[in-house]
């Protein structure tokens, strides 16, 4: 497939989200017009990047499907000069595409658990140009990741059994956070403000299906085999 079929079916793609509602915001459009998905994808699924479904990345893990992204990142608000922190780089794609919004006065920092992923976002991120803007780190995001802290966006891409405490407590006043709460085969999406410097305001969005936290703050490494 040519540059020019991807750029076509990306434009078909968010076309589409928009007129299901789920891209309002013209920061999200842009971004989701100009990140190339195709390029974060593994190479025998490139065909698919513009199918709205998760694909499997390796090691069990899947990277979101376009409308899942669609739907955090609005839920999210990223704002130019933003510091956002990523729970679950799998891929790259959504660190990128928080990259593209939050700009050159903004910075992502995103956590992975399994170094070969870190290893394989990274490439992603430096292909695509968006690794200046991302910093990517291998260790467990439940915890958080303290040297950055506070920050003004914090957004899980696996699911947890709750909000980890870690996570409030490095988000800045005001600041919100995009998680998917519930077990490990059914959760929903919470969007959560912090109000003060121990409590979040919470809203509940979409149900939805993601692969588990696996942490110290989430699931339990243990019981991974059944999921
Ligand atoms: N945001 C990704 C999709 C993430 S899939 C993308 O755009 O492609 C969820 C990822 O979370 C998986 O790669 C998984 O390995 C990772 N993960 C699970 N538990 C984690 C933890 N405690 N800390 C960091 N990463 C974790």
């Amino acid at each position: 497939m040519f540059m020019e079929d991807f750029n076509r079916l990306r434009k078909e793609l968010v076309e589409r989200l928009i007129s299901e509602g789920l891209l309002r915001s013209e920061k999200v459009i842009k971004a989701m017009l100009k990140v190339p998905r195709e390029e974060f994808v593994p190479k025998k699924y490139r065909s698919y990047a513009y199918h709205d479904t998760p694909l499997p990345i390796g090691y069990g893990q899947t990277i979101s499907a376009p409308h899942m992204v669609a739907i955090m990142t609005e839920a999210l608000d990223p704002r130019p000069g933003d510091k956002v922190l990523e729970i679950g780089t799998g891929s790259g794609y959504q660190a990128a595409i928080i990259a593209e919004i939050v700009g050159d006065e903004g910075h992502v920092w995103s956590i992975e658990r399994i170094k070969e992923l870190a290893d394989f976002a990274r490439e992603n991120l430096k292909r695509t140009s968006y690794i200046r803007r991302v910093t990517v780190i291998v260790g467990d995001g439940s915890k958080g990741y303290e040297p950055a802290a506070p920050y003004d966006r914090i957004i899980v891409t696996a699911a947890a059994p709750d909000i980890p405490k870690p996570l409030i407590d490095q988000l800045r006043i005001g600041g919100r956070i995009v998680i998917p709460v519930g077990d490990r085969y059914n959760q929903r999406l919470v969007i959560a403000t912090k109000v003060s410097k121990d409590r979040v305001k919470r809203e509940y969005g979409i149900p939805c299906i993601f692969v588990p936290l696996i942490g110290e703050y989430g699931f339990r490494e243990s019981e991974e085999g059944d999921f």
